[in-house]
């Protein structure tokens, strides 16, 4: 058996102001994301799967990369939670990750250090992608690592602990 992945979420939101409009809200204990967006201003949110309560993140993958299998994702907008629902993969599966409604595969942030060529692609926090506000979610089924920035800063980051 694999030793589980120690998980670190690193949080720098001491200046953050959180309003009713602010791109994140937060309620007692929990900060999660209202809206996301493709490169192209195409809402990602499904009102249909539920996380605490909250939308769901939708984002389509193509198993394996470019001509694989076509497979939708659930993932909570909820920092720090790592909840989803679709297709149970291996671990280590390369997705190509794309916006389930323009279907143009999302933009490429910073490389993973998860695996050798891998990177983080964009869902942005606003329509406008030059708004600087991002998520970078990780191509590869499993990994964990993930962020949030704003206006070019980094408010929220899940880190494997090694
Ligand atoms: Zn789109
Ligand atoms: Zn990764």
């Amino acid at each position: 058996m694999p030793q589980p992945k120690r998980i670190k979420l690193e949080t720098y939101l001491d200046d953050y102001c959180f309003t009713p409009t602010s791109r994140l809200q937060k309620d007692s204990d929990r900060v999660w994301v209202p809206d996301v967006y493709c490169h192209n201003g195409h809402s990602l949110m499904v009102h249909g799967i539920l996380f605490g309560g909250h939308p769901a993140v939708n984002v389509r993958v193509l198993v394996g990369g470019e001509g694989g299998q076509v497979d939708d994702f659930y993932l909570s907008p909820i920092i720090g939670d790592n909840g989803k629902q679709g297709p149970d993969l291996p671990e280590g599966t390369r997705l190509l990750l794309t916006c389930p409604i323009c279907k143009e595969e999302l933009r490429q942030l910073v490389p993973c250090t998860c695996q050798v060529g891998a990177y983080r692609r964009a869902v942005y926090l606003t329509p406008d992608p030059a708004e600087l506000g991002a998520i970078g979610l990780c191509e590869i089924y499993g990994c964990p690592q993930s962020f949030v920035s704003e206006a070019g800063e980094l408010i929220f980051e899940v880190a494997v602990d090694e």
